[in-house]
């Protein structure tokens, strides 16, 4: 049986599929979104929540232009969802703290807000005895840090408890537990998806399965390639926060929650889909921290997990069109994708509706990994600064 036809398909409830879905229904689309499981349960809510641009930004170019222009659209996106939904995801305002270990890491951060200055970017350098003042709970040993202000933390799933509240406001019809199989076509262009409980019709779909995209089939042609990148995560809890802001050393970060969690994380692990919780890389995420904080030895383990970062066969994202007319890819956003939701919202709305995205989608194209050009061109609608990971 096939249901009624809507503007748009969105294939994945995380904070990708969300976002988008939200902006398109804002800019007068009929939205559908489909999510085999519950929204936001899968990467976006194993996520530690830093918006962090520059923490590892080293020389210009297109990824770390997005991740500037994502940056900057965060404080409006998490105003935004806190009057359409009511809840509030917390951006902390005084940035992120990298401290380093010994001189080697001072001399390393030193050049890279060397670098980051060149770049008309904001670093401060702090030094080892005014280290303390930021944050009172770190170790004394500690040899100097890096101060980014204009990088952020949050709660991510306060952020997409908001989003799917005010994705539905916005007329968004939020289906859960709707496993899609294939995307449809019919010529030369897409029809609709198959689910596991039937078949839906619309003339534009976007994939956004994070690291199970490329296992969403495309009648007639190959559908990208995405793998997932496990990431573990530690968390800690004491009655009174240990930190003010997110930290971040070589190998681990530490963020903060309101209510005196401390997630510690994380790993960056090629094992395909295998959820487990390794006690080898929870005790060397927590000796790592305990040398950056002390007092987090007396902390209780609150709760452990792992989830799954979309990874793409690069390191940058696979946004805009892809082998059939309107059929849209947004993933592959690997230890990026909160920083880089709001930027992938609107230019894949504008591609959905047809405008031009207005940034030069090319170096993005989901067509780099699947030869050839897109079947819908910039526009279709209808019809590196080089960067470290940060988490
Ligand atoms: C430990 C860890 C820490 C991280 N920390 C940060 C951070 O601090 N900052 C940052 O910016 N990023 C971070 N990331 C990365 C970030 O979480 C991801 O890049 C982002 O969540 C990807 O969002 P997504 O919507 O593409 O994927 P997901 O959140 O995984 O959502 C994809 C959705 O698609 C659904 N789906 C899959 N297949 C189908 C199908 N066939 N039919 C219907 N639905 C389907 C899934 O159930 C899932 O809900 C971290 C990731 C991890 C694992």
């Amino acid at each position: 049986m096939t249901t009624g036809s809507s503007d748009v398909l969105i294939i994945g409830g995380g904070i990708i599929g969300l976002s988008i879905a939200r902006e398109a229904a804002r800019s007068g689309l009929s939205v559908r979104l489909l999510e085999k499981g519950a929204p936001g349960g899968e990467a976006s809510s194993a996520a530690a929540g830093m918006i962090g641009p520059q923490l590892h930004a080293e020389a210009a170019g297109p990824a770390l232009s997005l991740a500037l222009q994502s940056r900057d659209l965060y404080p409006e996106f998490v105003a935004a969802l806190r009057d359409e939904s009511g809840i509030d995801a917390r951006l902390t305002a005084r940035g992120i703290l990298v401290v380093a270990r010994d001189d080697r890491d001072v001399e390393a951060l030193r050049r890279q807000a060397d670098v980051q200055r060149g770049l008309g970017l904001t670093a401060e350098t702090i030094r080892a005895g005014d280290l303390a003042r930021l944050e009172p709970a770190l170790a004394a040993d500690l040899a100097g840090g890096l101060l980014l202000p204009r990088d952020w933390s949050l709660d991510n799933v306060l952020l997409l408890t908001g989003l799917h509240i005010a994705a539905r406001r916005a007329g968004v019809e939020v289906l859960p537990g709707t496993m899609v199989t294939r995307v449809l076509r019919e010529g030369g262009r897409v029809a609709g998806v198959d689910t596991v409980g039937g078949r839906y019709a619309s003339g534009m779909v976007v994939v956004a399965a994070g690291a199970w995209s490329g296992a969403v089939g495309v009648d007639g042609a190959t559908p990208l390639r995405t793998h997932p990148v496990r990431g573990q995560i530690a968390c800690l809890r004491t009655a009174a926060p240990l930190l003010t802001d997110a930290l971040v050393s070589e190998g681990c970060y530490l963020v903060p929650r309101a209510d005196g969690r401390l997630l510690v994380g994380s790993t960056m692990e090629r094992v395909g889909f295998e959820r487990a919780v390794t006690a080898e890389a929870i005790a060397g995420l927590l000796e790592k921290a305990f040398r950056l904080v002390p007092a987090a030895r007396q902390a209780a383990l609150h709760s452990t997990w792992a989830g799954f970062r979309p990874a793409v066969d690069d390191p940058l994202p696979a946004i805009g069109p892809g082998p059939l007319a309107g059929l849209y890819y947004a993933c592959g956003h690997l230890r990026e994708g909160l920083l880089l939701a709001p930027i992938t919202a609107r230019l894949v709305a504008r591609l959905l509706r047809g405008d031009s995205p207005g940034l030069d989608l090319e170096p993005f194209s989901p067509m780099r990994f699947l030869g050839g050009s897109s079947a819908g061109g910039d526009a279709p609608g209808r019809g590196g600064v080089a960067r470290r990971d940060p988490a």
